[in-house]
């Protein structure tokens, strides 16, 4: 082995421990950084190292406790007024100054607005790789992390693999991971870090914050825990009336594919799949929907999938844990009125 090569190896085993990027918008902590907190403390009990939870912010103290309970070994917090909002340059100068000083061999963000900016602009400041939207994280037998998600439109899943550089770092889409369980307090180590930077280091000036109204049709499909999809099955916007009604009897929301979507049938916000969001209700009933790879990457860690179609052969019967081939003009209205009477 040259000496090189040699250098590289020594390189790579002096990063050491799991981290997750804690993400809070005015001390409020985003759910996908607890559900990266589980998925993490697997890799660390995997690999035998720490879960360390970093947090960044101003007055954001109490998220230690939550990020102990749960699962981090221990707490990495700069707390400075610098970082009351959310500023690339200003988060991206904690992280590179963290990762630097101490370490980590796997970093976590969610794949949010937020954790996307972050990753990749750290990624670049410490010349590593990223991988985003990752749908499954795992060690292999030489203790590389192995990070899969989908690739060529989703045709394919690929398993990537960041051997040569270090920190290996992903990003994960919120519910695609569960949420672990929250216990009982057992506070770890806090390691608190001020860095010298002030207003006048950063370039950015946030004037505004204008926060989304909602609305109407303003629909949390990602939060849901009970959503009717509808596919290009139901054949015209009117139709999804059907769904509603469905939707409205259990307390659940409708979404769709994207064939749906792209129809003009729903809004953009309702979209299930690849390129739209990631859900893990505990019921999703799919109606008229065939089951495309890029709509089974969205919807297939559902507790529960109902689907409704009325070809037999269609893939969504694959992932479903209950299947009705029939006509879902016959079927919805027919499962309505049962859940009426009840
Ligand atoms: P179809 O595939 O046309 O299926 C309609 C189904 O309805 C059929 O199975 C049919 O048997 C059934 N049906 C028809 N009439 C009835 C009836 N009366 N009763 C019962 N069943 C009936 N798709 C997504 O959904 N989400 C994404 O995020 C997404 N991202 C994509 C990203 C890329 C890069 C690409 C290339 C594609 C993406 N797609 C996405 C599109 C995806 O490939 C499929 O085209 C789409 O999911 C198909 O939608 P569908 O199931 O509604 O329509």
């Amino acid at each position: 082995v040259d000496e090189e090569e040699l250098e590289r190896q020594r390189l790579i085993a002096s990063y050491s421990g799991v981290w997750v990027f804690i993400e809070q918008t005015e001390g409020e902590p985003a759910r996908v950084s607890w559900e990266l907190s589980g998925s993490g403390r697997g890799l660390a009990d995997t690999l035998g190292v720490p879960l360390s939870a970093v947090i960044i912010g101003h007055d954001v103290g109490h998220l230690a406790d939550e990020a102990f309970r749960y699962g981090a070994d221990q707490v990495y917090i700069i707390d400075q007024e610098v970082y009351a909002r959310y500023r690339t340059e200003a988060y991206l100068e904690a992280m590179c100054y963290l990762i630097e000083k101490y370490r980590p061999e796997i970093v976590l963000m969610g794949a949010t607005g937020m954790g996307r900016d972050l990753a990749g602009a750290v990624a670049t400041r410490v010349k590593t790789g990223l991988t985003a939207d990752c749908t499954g994280l795992d060690i292999d037998a030489r203790r590389n992390l192995m990070q899969t998600r989908p690739a060529f439109g989703g045709n394919i899943m690929a398993t990537i693999l960041c051997e040569r550089c270090r920190p290996q770092m992903a990003t994960v889409r919120p519910h695609v991971m569960p949420l672990p369980e929250r216990k009982e307090l057992k506070p770890g180590k806090v390691i608190v870090e001020t860095l010298p930077l002030n207003e006048a280091d950063i370039f950015t000036r946030v004037l505004e914050i204008i926060k989304d109204k909602g609305g109407k049709d303003k629909v949390d499909v990602a939060g849901a825990e009970f959503i009717v999809s509808g596919g290009r099955g139901l054949m015209a916007k009117e139709n999804f009336y059907l769904l509603e009604e469905l939707a409205e009897e259990v307390g659940g929301v409708v979404g769709g594919s994207r064939s749906a979507v792209d129809a003009g049938w729903l809004p953009p916000e309702r979209q299930v799949g690849q390129t739209g969001k990631t859900v893990r209700p505990k019921i999703y009933i799919a109606c008229g929907i065939s089951g495309a790879i890029q709509h089974l990457v969205g919807m297939q860690d559902s507790d529960v999938i109902i689907a409704i179609n009325r070809d037999r052969e269609a893939p969504i019967f694959e992932v479903a844990t209950f299947g009705i081939v029939g006509d879902l003009f016959q079927v919805v209205p027919a499962l309505t009125s049962k859940l009426r009477e009840m």
